[in-house]
């Protein structure tokens, strides 16, 4: 029964540092966000050690009894946080709940419509090396100059291809989509439709968004990014049409034993999702984007030469095209990085620089909204990047403003 810090000190080491960079610096990934302490407490308890290959009340092993309750309960909640008929909460991830979906619904070699990754896509919707573009016959769709999806694109693709599924969803991505036309299509060309709600999921459970399961076949989602729970996936649907097949696309067709400590975390940020304070924490996180996008885009940030793909945003995120800045992708996440603000570097449409460097960022608010900043913290936040691109700036006094801004939101105190 040794701790952590007795039986291995340098992973705990390693483990610290790693709180204390969260605490100390500004999280601005858009994928990101902090569980709660209760969920983390949930993911450590002794449910780690359990095999509970199958699902509630039909497993493969003994000594189930508890396990069934929390994935019972997990279920239950993601159903009613959605108004969804189906859940399955197994998914170790959100690429496995991907490959899971796209597996019920299609047969290797079948095509898919999905929006290019080099325009905001996932992997997983059709990337040439990721396994759906491997064992699928991909058809990309495409944002339109003013930085929004092209439905016309996507209609005229599905009217040509036929596809069997058309994927709506998106990786980087500051707009609603349009479900509803989304349906239209699929149902005039005889396509499934299964949209990725991975990162808006938080926004759509405070009812900032429109809600995906009532318009789709299938829905996947992470459960760590808006949504703000432990690492994992999660498969809904409106219907029990497709019950079946995605349970045993699930297990047994991609995974053996679930991680029935990871549900148990899943179930807890459930619980926390349906709650008043995730509500106007979500709103919290909308508004910051929408600070962000004006504030980076106001005469006095003009010198930073950035602009805000599609003019601003609806969601957690903003993406900042540098094609007229003197500082690509790669300078500018380096820059950020040097006063203390994380963010990741991103492509723009048609970007003229590789992938590695890129002419973008991709910022969000999810984390930041977690930890209690409000609408005048997000303006200084604004107002701190907005310098720091500029082309001349400085170190020190971003620094101290970035830590003033940690110092009067704590995260994790006591931890
Ligand atoms: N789907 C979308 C839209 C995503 O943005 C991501 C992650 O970035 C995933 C799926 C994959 O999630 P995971 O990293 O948990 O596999």
């Amino acid at each position: 029964n040794q701790s952590l810090h007795d039986l291995d000190p340098e992973v705990a080491a390693a483990v610290d540092a790693e709180l204390n960079r969260q605490q100390s610096t500004l999280e601005m990934i858009a994928s990101e966000n902090f569980a709660p302490v209760a969920v983390m407490e949930a993911q450590g308890t002794v449910l780690t050690n359990k095999y509970a290959e199958g699902y509630p009340g039909r497993r493969y092993y003994g000594g189930c009894e508890h396990v069934d309750v929390t994935e019972q309960i997990a279920i239950d909640r993601l159903k009613d946080l959605f108004g969804a008929e189906y859940a399955n909460v197994q998914p170790h991830s959100g690429a496995s709940a991907n490959q899971a979906a796209l597996f019920a619904l299609a047969q290797p070699g079948d095509t898919i419509l999905g929006l290019d990754l080099a325009h905001g896509g996932h992997l997983t919707h059709g990337m040439r090396i990721n396994f759906s573009g491997k064992q699928f016959n991909v058809v990309p769709y495409h944002v339109d100059d003013a930085g929004l999806v092209d439905m016309d694109e996507v209609e005229q693709l599905a009217k040509e291809h036929r596809p069997k599924v058309i994927i709506a969803g998106w990786s980087a991505y500051p707009r609603q989509l349009d479900f509803a036309a989304f349906r239209r299509i699929a149902d005039e060309t005889g396509a499934f439709l299964w949209v990725d709600m991975a990162h808006f999921a938080g926004l759509v459970a405070a009812g900032l968004h429109p809600n995906p399961v009532e318009y789709a076949d299938v829905v996947t989602s992470t459960t760590h990014k808006t949504l703000g729970g432990p690492r994992g996936g999660i498969i809904l649907a409106r219907s029990t049409e497709f019950a079946k097949k995605l349970n045993s696309s699930v297990f047994p067709g991609f995974q053996g034993g679930p991680l029935e400590h990871v549900i148990a975390a899943k179930a807890v940020s459930f619980k926390v999702a349906a709650s008043e304070e995730f509500k106007e924490r979500q709103s919290r996180t909308v508004e910051g984007a929408k600070i962000l996008a004006e504030r980076l885009t106001a005469p006095d940030a003009r010198e930073a030469g950035v602009d805000v793909l599609s003019g601003g945003t609806d969601v957690h995120l903003i993406l900042v095209d540098l094609r007229n800045s003197a500082l690509d992708g790669q300078q500018a996440e380096d820059r950020l990085h040097e006063v203390g603000i994380t963010v990741n570097r991103n492509a723009v449409p048609n970007d003229p620089r590789p992938p590695m460097v890129t002419s973008g960022l991709r910022i969000g608010t999810p984390a930041l909204a977690t930890r209690g900043f409000t609408a005048e913290d997000f303006t200084e936040v604004a107002d701190v990047i907005a310098e720091a691109l500029k082309p001349s700036y400085d170190t020190e006094a971003l620094k101290a403003r970035v830590k003033a801004l940690a110092d009067k939101h704590p995260l994790y105190p006591g931890l």
